[in-house]
């Protein structure tokens, strides 16, 4: 997209200091996608920056909740499925399910079981990437379930925590990297 979209779009994302907790500065991109067109710059230019081609991915696996703000427009922009990582206890069985390490503590993913079929190849989206953990997470859940992971796309980076790092080698596109 334009430098002028680009502008526009980052304009629209809302940063709110001390939320969820102290020390935080949470960056939301809910006005941008309430905003007709911050929603179809988002669009343009998640499609126009995938990390690999898109014939290099089957479908796209989106962590809940902002990943499947993104996901499925993205999955139906280039013919492919969406597939759903939530956060434990949502699912109703058979699931799989892969624990990660938050700052306190730990937290869960899971998807259905039959979700993804052998070998498919899949592109993992998320709105935000910081450490880089839940991203992680989500690549074990797919490799635990037959799949192979193409790469990821975030629409915004935190800056300073080696997030993309982390996912090295697979591909990743980030939009906006903000401090
Ligand atoms: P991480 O696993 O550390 O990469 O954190 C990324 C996940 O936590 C994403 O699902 C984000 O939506 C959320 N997240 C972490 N930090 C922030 C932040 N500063 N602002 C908004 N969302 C965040």
């Amino acid at each position: 997209v334009g430098q002028e979209d680009a502008a526009y779009f980052v304009s629209l994302i809302r940063s709110i200091s001390g939320f969820p907790k102290e020390g935080i500065l949470f960056r939301d991109f809910l006005p941008a996608l309430a905003d007709p067109r911050g929603l179809s710059i988002v669009q343009e230019a998640l499609l126009k920056a995938l990390p690999v081609a898109a014939d290099q991915f089957d479908a796209i696996a989106g962590l809940e909740a902002r990943g499947f703000l993104i996901g499925p427009q993205l999955a139906a922009a280039l013919g492919k499925g969406f597939i759903a990582l939530r956060k434990s206890g949502k699912l109703p069985p058979e699931t799989l399910a892969q624990e990660y390490s938050l700052e306190y503590g730990t937290a869960t993913i899971e998807m259905e079981k039959e979700a993804i079929k052998p070998g498919q190849r899949i592109l993992i989206v998320d709105d935000l990437i910081a450490t880089g953990g839940s991203a992680q997470a989500a690549a074990q859940l797919v490799s635990k379930a037959g799949g192979s992971v193409a790469g990821f796309s975030f629409v915004m980076e935190l800056e300073g925590l080696q997030g993309c790092a982390a996912l090295e080698p697979y591909p990743v596109s980030t939009l906006v990297s903000m401090p």
